[in-house]
């Protein structure tokens, strides 16, 4: 869901006020006491595509709300002091305790409708010794034939997942973008 509107001010606790900033053109939550702007911008989504031997990709099955249950590739939100490729390892490793090496970035999918750009790296994994983190029931290898496509828990997973398993038939791997519209049945 797109991010809310401060209601009140991050500085001084005042109620927000909805109107055009100066030199701006778009409505926004603004203080009418000591000025702060709540800026509302899109959320960095970061993860990885870990491969095995080539031709294996590695899934997680969430333990979490929202998608439950269903297969992703380890993601989530970029942290404020970290690079996005430093935050896709660190995703990687938390929901997995996979151990990858990262290759290039593969995949950068716009969401406008929830205000989120989602960025995936390529990944080679070291070994198969994981170590499924609190926000992960299993993590599972799947051949590309073998891939869960019904049980994908977001879009962009599935977009990311579409573009490894057509690249790996034609054996490159070059970066793609893309944007994902409004969900007609799934969550992003
Ligand atoms: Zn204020």
């Amino acid at each position: 869901m797109p991010k809310p509107e401060a209601k009140f001010c991050r500085n001084c606790g005042t109620p927000m006020q909805r109107r055009v900033p100066p030199l701006e053109d778009r409505t926004r939550a603004v203080c009418p006491n000591c000025g702060f702007i709540d800026y509302v911008n899109p959320i960095n989504v970061v993860g990885t595509i870990p491969v095995w031997q080539g031709d294996q990709v590695l899934l997680c099955r969430r333990a979490i709300e929202p998608r439950h249950g269903y297969w992703t590739l380890p993601a989530g939100f970029l942290e404020a002091g970290e690079s996005s490729s430093d935050g896709a390892i660190r995703e990687t490793t938390e929901e997995a305790g996979a151990h990858i090496d990262l290759g290039a970035l593969y995949s950068v999918l716009d969401v406008v409708h929830v205000e989120q750009v989602h960025l995936f790296w390529l990944a080679t994994l070291r070994d198969i010794e994981l170590d499924p983190g609190v926000e992960t029931l299993e993590c599972q290898l799947f051949h590309a034939d073998g891939i869960p496509w019904d049980e994908l828990a977001f879009r962009t997973v599935r977009t990311t997942l579409e573009f490894w398993v057509a690249d790996r038939a034609a054996g490159i791997f070059p970066l793609h973008y893309g944007v994902i519209d409004p969900p007609p049945t799934l969550p992003e």
